[in-house]
């Protein structure tokens, strides 16, 4: 009985402690540990961005992860959609990436990038131009 139940209380009493921040309206000080989902390192709230508060990765800059702020915890990754599309170097799926302001255009990235992968491929109407490569 004792061993059947020990994963389920752990999985309890992290529910309750992350309800408890919420109570009351206001948010309190965060003492959770949130973990990068790409490193498993622990995350930490970053005040004063550009936009207002973000999560970044303690990994930094060995991790490039960063995750919006929602309600003092991290909210959904921006979705970084995979495609079909392969990398040509390592074989992951390629994601579409847009770099935003002036001069801004869109690319294909490899989406392990964060592991090494530089592979980038320029964008033809929605599409990676695999044979160019950089
Ligand atoms: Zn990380
Ligand atoms: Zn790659």
């Amino acid at each position: 009985m004792r061993t059947a139940h020990f994963g389920a209380a752990l999985v309890i009493r992290t529910a309750v402690r992350s309800r408890l921040k919420t109570k009351g309206g206001k948010p309190l000080i965060i003492t959770e540990v949130f973990n990068c989902p790409e490193c498993t390192k622990p995350l930490r709230r970053i005040r004063g961005g550009a936009n207002g508060p973000f999560w970044g990765c303690t990994g930094h800059p060995g991790c490039k992860v960063t995750l919006p702020d929602q309600g003092g915890k991290p909210g959904q990754r921006k979705a970084a959609q995979l495609s079909n599309y392969p990398c040509g170097k390592c074989g992951a799926a390629l994601v579409f990436k847009q770099k935003k302001g002036k001069g801004g255009y869109a690319f294909w990235g490899c989406s392990q990038f964060s592991k090494g992968c530089r592979t980038t491929y320029p964008d033809k109407a929605g599409k990676p131009v695999l044979s160019t490569a950089k």
